[in-house]
C-alpha cells in the first residue's frame, strides 16, 4: 500500500511498474476476476491455472486514469524496492526522485536511440520497445550492420537494467529465501526437495553419461490413460522451475524435462519427452526439449522448433 503523500509523489513521476518496464504481467487474486474494472479486464489472462493481467495497463496513460476507483488488489500492494527503502529511512526523498529521475531519463534515451535505429513510433509502450531491444540483440552477430548507434543503445539499456535490479526490483537474498523456504506448506516443501534432488542428478548423469543410456533409467511402462487435471501437474511443473533457479549453472531444457518425466514416473504419470531443434537467425541450431503430459506442456516447448525425436 502506498502510504504517504511524499510515496504518491513519487509513484506519479514513474510509472515503471504499470507500464511494462518493470514485469510484463501483474498478478491477480483467485476469484478476483468477476471484480476487476473494465480497462484491467480486458487485459485478463489465466496460463496454466495462473490468472494475471497484461502490462502495459490500458489504464495507465502516463499515469494511472482510475487512481481514485477500484483496481486490482495488486495496484493498492505493490511497493518497489525504492518505495520500501524510503519509508524505511534507508534513502532520503531526493534519492528516491533520483533513482526514478535516472530511469526516466535512460528510458527516453533508449526511445530516442530506437526511433533513429529501428523507426518505431513514439507512442510505442516500453514493454513494445523490449520486442525491438530483442531484434537488436540477435543483430550483434551481424558486425556489418551493428554501428555505433547500436552500441550506445546497447549500454543505456544495459544501464536501464542494472538500475532497475540494483534499485527497483532486486532479486530476493539468500535470507529472504531461506524464510520463504520455511513458510511454504510441508506438501510443497517436499515436492521442491525431491524436484532439486532429481535436477541436479539428471545434469550430473546427462553430463557423464550418453543419452541412450539415460534413456534406460526411463522405464518404457505405459501407465493407464488417464486424463490428469492440471492441478495435478502444476505443482511438478513448478517445482522443477523453481529447483532450476537453484542449481549451479542454468539447466538446459533437457536436464529440465528429463527431471520432469522422471518425477511423474515416480507418480506413475506417463509423459512425452520430445527433443527438438531451432533454427536462428544467423540459421545457426540450437537444441531444446520439453515435456508434455497428454496436451498440458510441464517443460514448455520453445515457438518454431521442429521435433526431432520423442522419448
Ligand atoms: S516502480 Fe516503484 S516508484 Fe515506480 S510507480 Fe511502481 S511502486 Fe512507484
Ligand atoms: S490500474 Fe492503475 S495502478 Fe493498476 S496497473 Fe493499471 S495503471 Fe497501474
Amino acid at each position: 500500500m502506498i502510504n504517504s503523500l511524499a510515496e504518491q509523489a513519487i509513484c506519479v513521476k514513474c510509472g515503471m511498474c504499470c507500464d511494462g518496464t518493470i514485469f510484463a504481467t501483474a498478478k491477480l487474486n483467485k476469484g478476483e476476476k468477476e471484480n476487476l474494472p473494465p480497462e484491467i479486464a480486458q487485459n485478463y489472462q489465466n496460463i496454466d491455472g495462473h490468472e494475471s493481467f497484461r502490462l502495459p495497463c490500458p489504464a495507465f496513460k502516463g499515469k494511472c486514469t482510475i487512481y481514485n476507483k477500484q483496481k486490482a488488489d495488486i495496484c493498492g500492494r505493490f511497493r518497489c524496492d525504492v518505495l520500501k527503502d524510503f519509508s524505511d529511512h534507508r534513502i532520503s526523498l531526493d534519492q528516491a526522485f533520483g533513482y526514478v529521475g535516472k530511469a526516466m531519463s535512460l528510458k527516453s534515451n533508449i526511445k530516442t536511440l530506437l526511433l533513429d535505429i529501428e523507426g518505431i513510433d513514439k507512442n510505442t509502450p516500453f514493454s513494445g520497445i523490449n520486442q525491438s531491444i530483442d531484434h537488436l540483440r540477435s543483430q550483434l552477430d551481424d558486425k556489418k550492420r551493428f554501428n555505433q548507434n547500436h552500441r550506445e543503445l546497447l549500454v543505456k539499456i544495459h544501464s536501464l537494467q542494472t538500475l532497475i535490479s540494483t534499485k527497483f526490483r532486486r532479486k530476493a537474498n539468500f535470507r529472504s529465501r531461506v524464510i520463504k523456504f520455511f513458510r511454504i506448506p510441508l506438501s510443497e516443501k517436499k515436492l521442491f526437495i525431491e524436484a532439486l534432488l532429481i535436477l541436479y542428478t539428471s545434469k550430473l548423469i546427462l553430463s557423464f553419461v550418453s543419452l541412450k543410456f539415460c534413456s534406460r533409467l526411463i522405464t518404457k511402462t505405459k501407465y493407464p490413460d488417464k486424463k490428469w487435471a492440471d492441478e495435478s501437474l502444476i505443482p511438478v511443473k513448478t517445482a522443477i522451475s523453481q529447483a532450476n533457479r537453484l542449481t549451479f549453472r542454468k539447466s538446459s531444457t533437457l536436464d529440465q524435462s528429463f527431471a520432469a518425466k522422471w518425477m511423474l514416473q515416480r507418480r506413475k504419470i506417463s509423459s512425452t519427452l520430445t527433443m527438438g531443434v531451432k533454427v536462428g537467425t544467423n540459421k545457426n541450431l540450437s537444441n531444446y526439449s520439453w515435456l508434455k503430459v497428454g496436451e498440458f506442456e510441464i517443460v514448455d516447448k520453445k515457438e518454431d522448433c521442429t521435433e526431432i525425436y520423442t522419448l
